[in-house]
């Protein structure tokens, strides 16, 4: 789990606490905290801020490796999204090929400071 507010992957779940948990839950969140900056957010697979990129849904990986469609295994579940030419990923550390019609941006933890370009907006 990546932290949405600053990268570190050091984060645990938290403990379910108030009437947002509980209704989070009911759509498949769960609460996390950041040990490095103790930022408190709620995931799916990854941060909900991060959601709306392509990602792996086994592991949550970000970084992911662009492959033509025809190494996607032809089956029900995808056969939409190949007639609609989504974009084929692989994520290489559990070898699953999916496709996907979310933006891709390579989500990294990182235990430096973030890049200039990430400050310049505030
Ligand atoms: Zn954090
Ligand atoms: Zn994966």
């Amino acid at each position: 789990m990546i932290c949405p507010q600053c990268r570190s992957a050091d984060c645990f779940r938290s403990r379910r606490a108030g009437i947002l948990d509980f209704l989070g839950s009911f759509a498949g969140l769960r609460p996390w905290r950041c040990h490095t900056c103790d930022f408190r957010f709620y995931a799916w697979r990854v941060a909900v801020s991060f959601a709306g990129y392509a990602h792996c849904s086994r592991c949550g990986n970000f970084d992911l490796e662009r492959v033509s469609s025809d190494r996607v295994a032809r089956s029900i579940r995808n056969f939409l999204p190949r007639s609609l030419g989504f974009r084929a990923y692989r994520c290489d550390p559990c070898r699953l090929k999916f496709f996907s019609i979310r933006p891709y941006r390579r989500i990294l933890p990182s235990m430096a400071p973030l890049p200039a370009e990430n400050a310049a907006h505030s």
